[in-house]
């Protein structure tokens, strides 16, 4: 099994790298306060109910980076750092999980077939290798197969993932800027912070692919 492994190399720096960029742009910003003063919870109630979402409820949650929208229960979770704080980076997180809501809203396409992914992508992800690696070990051509395909789900998953990553932070800056909610200084900072966040879905996409070249590589070798 660790047949290839340089293949991950790249991926796994690039992980690394995004990892330690989100953590350090994030807390950058999170020590420069907003000129309005608007907090995150504040940032996304007004986003949410210009968007017509008054039933979205923004709730605190624990944490770090834990922010998230719940399309099913219809809540926006915002983590310490963020729900109760007037920084450029707590404004821009906030603004990218409303842009999720407002995806929601929107039935937009790719957040749509994310959702249909989810539960394929579960397994795919944690027991397609396995299988694979199973079907490698007692030479069962059809496990192998079976784990290469439902790890290909998880990588679609991945791929999904980046367009709707992209779009809700795309919509949160418009938002942030018509919206007259942070000054062109403050827009671009909080820019910087979401590009950061996008860079940990890019890694996490290189590595899904790096893993199933991996697969089919180790796959073909033994015919
Ligand atoms: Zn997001």
């Amino acid at each position: 099994m660790y047949y290839y492994f340089w293949l991950m190399i790249p991926a796994l720096l690039l992980s690394l790298y995004a990892q330690a960029k989100v953590g350090s742009t994030f807390r950058k910003y999170s020590k420069v306060r907003t000129e309005s003063g608007i907090t995150g919870a504040m940032t996304a109630r007004r986003m949410l109910d210009e968007g017509g979402l008054n039933d979205v409820d923004v709730v605190r949650i624990s944490g770090n980076l834990t922010d998230n929208f719940d399309p099913k229960k219809g809540i926006i979770s915002l983590s310490d750092s963020v729900h109760s704080s007037s920084s450029v980076s707590a404004v821009g997180v906030a603004a990218h999980e409303t842009g999720h809501a407002l995806q929601h809203r929107d039935e937009y396409g790719p957040m749509k077939l994310r959702s249909f992914l989810v539960p394929v992508a579960n397994i795919g992800s944690v027991a397609g290798p396995y299988i694979a690696i199973a079907g490698l070990i007692f030479s069962i051509d059809i496990l192998l197969e079976l784990g290469i395909v439902l790890f290909s789900a998880a990588v679609l998953f991945y791929l999904v993932t980046l367009p709707v990553e992209m779009n809700a932070s795309r919509r949160a800056m418009e938002l942030l800027e018509t919206g007259g909610i942070l000054n062109n200084n403050e827009l671009s900072s909080a820019k910087k912070v979401l590009n950061a966040a996008a860079l940990t879905y890019i890694a996490a996409a290189l590595s899904a692919i790096m893993t199933l070249v991996r697969l089919i590589l180790i796959s073909r070798n033994r015919r």
